[in-house]
C-alpha cells in the first residue's frame, strides 16, 4: 500500500476515530479544527475553581449496542457505570407542580394519576383510558403522543418541552422524535436500552486526546478549513458543515442552537444530572447539574447549566439539523453538489446533517475509513462524497 497525505477536518469523534484508523493503516494524517479545542461538541473541561468535570455543549451519556464500538472507546478510555436517569419539574393534573420519573415509566403514571396499579392494570389504563385509539396511523409528534400515552401525559411532559426545544408546535414535527423515547409499564427508569453505558473516566476530551494520540496524526487547532487546503492531500474527510464547505452558495440548512446559562452552586443543586421542565411558561428546557455526570468523584462545589434552544444564526454553533420538508430540499441541491467534487467525503453530524449518537458516529466512521483504505489498495479508485447518504 502507498503511504498518502490525507486530510481530517474536525477533530470531534468523526475526524479522530477516521484519523486514528487512517494512521494505523499507515497514511500521514493531518487533523485541523477551526476551534482552540479538541473533541468537537463531546468536549469535556474540568472546571479550574470546583474541579467538576464540565460537559461544554451540553451533557452527553455513552450508551450502545455495538461491541465493536464499545470495544473502541474502552480501548482509549476506563467507562465507570452510568445510567442515565432523568427527571422532569412538570404541572401535575391537579395543577401543582412535581417532579416525576422519565422517561414515562409505572413510577410516573402512578404518580401523575395519583394511583398504585401494577403493570397490567396501568397498561390497561393508558391504552384503554387515556391513549387516542382513534389516531390509527400518528404521523405527527403530538398524534404518536396521543396515541400513545394520551392528553394529560402529553401535555404535561411533552408539548412545552417539544415547543421549546424545537420552536415549532409538535403537530407539525414528525411522529420520529418522540418514537425515541420509551412508555414503560414497570419501574425502569433508564432513559436509555442499550446493553452497553458508562462515562469515560476522565471526561470524552480526554479519551479523544488518546485517540489522537499517534505518531502519524499532526493536530492542528484554531485553523479554519478552506476548500483551497485540501490541495495537496490524497483525500479529504470533511466532518464540518455540509452548506459550509460550499460557502452557503444555495442558502444555510437550519439548525437549532443551544444557549448555556452557567450558574455556580454550593453543595447540590438539584440532586440529579439532568432535571427537565416541561411547562413552556418556564423558559429553559432543563438543567444540567455537571457533577453528577461523575457520581465516583466529590465536589463540594457543582456547576450547573439552564439550557436554552433558539433557531441559529450565521456564527452560532449548529446543534440539531432541524430536517423540515424545506432543508429536504436544500439538502437533496448541497448533496448534488457534493456529488461532483472529487477527494472529498463529508461525514459526521454536520457533514452529513443528521443527528447522530457517539456511538452511531463511531461506527460511520469506522466503516468509512475501512472502506477509503479498502478502495484504495484495490484501485485506487476514488471515494464516494458520502458513506452514509443524508437524503
Ligand atoms: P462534532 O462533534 O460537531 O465535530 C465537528 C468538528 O468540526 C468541530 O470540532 C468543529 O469545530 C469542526 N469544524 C467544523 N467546521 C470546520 C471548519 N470549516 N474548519 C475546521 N474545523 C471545523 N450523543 C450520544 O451518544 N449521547 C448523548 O448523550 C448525546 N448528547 C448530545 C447532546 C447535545 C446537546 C448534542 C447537540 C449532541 C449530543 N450527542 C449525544 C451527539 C454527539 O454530540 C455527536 O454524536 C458527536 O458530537 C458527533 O461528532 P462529529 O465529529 O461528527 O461532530
Ligand atoms: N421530549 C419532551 N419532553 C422531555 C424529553 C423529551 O417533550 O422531557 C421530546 C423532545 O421533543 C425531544 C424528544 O422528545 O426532542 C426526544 O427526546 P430525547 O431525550 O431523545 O431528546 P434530544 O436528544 O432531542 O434532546
Amino acid at each position: 500500500m502507498t503511504s498518502q497525505k490525507l486530510l481530517c477536518v474536525g477533530a470531534g469523534l468523526s475526524g479522530a476515530v477516521i484519523g486514528r484508523y487512517l494512521a494505523e493503516a499507515g497514511h500521514a494524517v493531518t487533523i485541523l479544527d477551526a476551534r482552540a479545542h479538541i473533541g468537537g461538541n463531546c468536549h469535556t473541561e474540568r472546571d479550574a475553581e470546583t474541579g467538576v468535570n464540565v460537559h461544554v455543549y451540553g451533557p452527553h451519556i455513552f450508551h450502545t449496542d455495538d461491541s465493536e464500538v464499545w470495544d473502541y472507546v474502552n480501548r482509549f478510555a476506563r467507562f465507570l457505570p452510568y445510567k442515565n436517569r432523568v427527571k422532569t419539574t412538570s404541572l401535575g393534573p391537579d395543577g401543582e407542580r412535581g417532579v416525576f420519573s422519565l422517561p414515562i415509566n409505572l413510577h410516573t403514571i402512578n404518580q401523575f394519576f395519583g394511583r398504585v396499579m401494577r403493570p397490567a392494570e396501568a397498561r390497561a389504563f393508558i391504552t384503554e383510558e387515556q391513549a387516542d385509539t382513534s389516531i390509527a396511523d400518528p404521523q405527527t409528534f403530538e398524534e404518536q403522543a396521543l396515541r400513545f400515552v394520551g392528553r394529560d401525559l402529553y401535555e404535561a411532559f411533552f408539548k412545552g418541552y417539544t415547543i421549546k426545544q424545537w420552536g415549532l408546535p409538535p403537530s407539525a414535527l414528525p411522529a420520529s422524535i418522540l418514537k425515541r423515547l420509551p412508555v414503560r409499564f414497570n419501574y425502569d427508569d433508564n432513559y436509555f436500552f442499550h446493553k452497553f453505558q458508562g462515562m469515560p473516566e476522565e471526561g470524552y476530551t480526554a479519551m479523544i486526546a488518546k485517540i489522537l494520540d499517534h505518531p502519524s496524526i499532526s493536530l492542528q487547532l484554531d485553523t479554519r478549513f478552506s476548500r483551497d487546503m485540501g490541495a495537496g492531500y490524497g483525500h479529504v474527510f470533511y466532518s464540518g458543515p455540509l452548506d459550509g464547505y460550499f460557502n452557503y452558495e444555495l442558502g444555510r440548512l437550519s439548525y437549532r442552537t443551544l444557549d448555556f446559562e452557567r450558574f455556580d452552586y454550593q453543595g447540590d443543586y438539584q440532586g440529579c444530572a439532568v432535571m427537565n421542565y416541561g411547562e413552556e411558561a418556564v423558559p429553559y428546557t432543563r438543567i444540567t447539574e455537571h457533577k453528577h455526570f461523575a457520581p465516583w468523584e466529590s465536589h463540594e462545589g457543582s456547576v450547573c447549566y439552564r439550557e436554552f434552544s433558539r433557531a441559529a444564526e450565521p456564527g452560532d454553533t449548529p446543534y440539531y439539523p432541524i430536517r423540515q420538508v424545506e432543508e429536504k430540499a436544500l439538502l437533496a441541491d448541497y448533496v448534488a453538489l457534493a456529488e461532483q467534487t472529487e477527494g472529498v467525503t463529508f461525514v459526521g453530524r454536520l457533514g452529513t446533517y443528521r443527528y447522530l449518537d457517539m456511538d452511531v458516529t463511531i461506527r460511520e466512521a469506522l466503516e468509512c475509513a475501512r472502506g477509503f483504505v479498502a478502495t484504495a489498495q484495490a484501485e485506487a479508485g476514488r471515494m464516494p462524497p458520502f458513506f452514509t447518504s443524508p437524503c
